[in-house]
């Protein structure tokens, strides 16, 4: 015991004091700064999108299907698209993640998560989630496990993956929902009781991703089902997740 006491003084407080103040450096790509006004329309930044996340008319870029690889940002010989490392950009909206000149961090953040007073009432305290891996590559599970380290600890906010569906208040998926994943999908879902929520996390999740357009697919939970919360990210980052999660439960 004396040892554990020991061990644990030397290695002194690991876990972010703050994680709603909490920054990422560079080169960490968040919320892109989309300026139109300087565009030429050469379409050099819709070109080598791999994901089709740029409209051009207004110049506007999808973050549910942005992977943040920057190559538009790179490309664009005008420096229209430059990438913030502001990272809170998880909405209760899908149309709120396009993003276009008119949204900087603060304006975006501060209509980003709508406020239930019926989500803070029932998962304001205690929110436990069945993580749902549809088929992405495994880097956003990745990530989602970094959420419950010592480092983020969102265990400490009563935020947590649990086992089962039935234990669960919601379901959160990750990847673009395969044919083989949609039955299992859809099998969480009703198992998991009533009130529940339905967050996606990951562009794979929000949009198809890279996996967009692939016979391999099967998202038609996404028609069925309401969907709370969007995390954009690829993959999410782990600060991303968890300060989306503290709005949405209204911490
Ligand atoms: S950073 Fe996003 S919008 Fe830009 S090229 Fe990559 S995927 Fe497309
Ligand atoms: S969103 Fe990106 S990181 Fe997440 S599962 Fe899809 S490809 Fe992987």
């Amino acid at each position: 015991m004396i040892n554990t006491l020991k061990i644990r003084k030397n290695q002194g407080e690991q876990a972010i004091p703050d994680v709603t103040r909490a920054e990422i450096r560079p080169p960490f790509r968040g919320l892109p700064a989309v300026d139109g006004s300087k565009c030429g329309r050469c379409d050099a930044c819709r070109e080598v999108c791999p994901v089709g996340a740029i409209s051009a008319r207004p110049l506007a870029i999808d973050l549910g299907k942005c992977v943040f690889c920057g190559d538009c940002a790179r490309e664009c010989p005008e420096k229209s698209i430059t990438f913030s490392t502001f990272h809170k950009i998880a909405s209760t909206s899908r149309d709120y993640l396009v993003v276009d000149g008119a949204k900087n961090a603060e304006e975006y953040l501060s209509g980003a998560i709508e406020a239930r007073q019926e989500i803070k009432r029932l998962f304001g305290a205690s929110f436990k989630l069945r993580q749902v891996s549809a088929a992405g590559c495994n880097g956003c599970e990745w990530e989602l496990n970094a959420c419950g380290n010592p480092n983020f600890d969102m265990g400490r906010f009563g935020i947590e993956f649990v086992a089962s569906p039935r234990h669960a208040d919601g379901i959160l998926i990750t990847g673009p929902i395969s044919e083989n994943m949609a039955p299992a999908l859809e099998d969480a879902y009703m198992c998991t009781p009533d009130p529940k929520v339905v967050i996606l996390a990951g562009s794979c999740a929000i949009s198809g991703g890279v996996f967009q357009g692939s016979a391999a697919l099967n998202r038609e939970f996404l028609d069925k089902h309401h969907i709370d919360l969007y995390i954009p990210g690829c993959p999410v980052h782990p600060l991303t997740v968890v300060n989306g999660l503290l709005k949405f439960m209204g911490r």
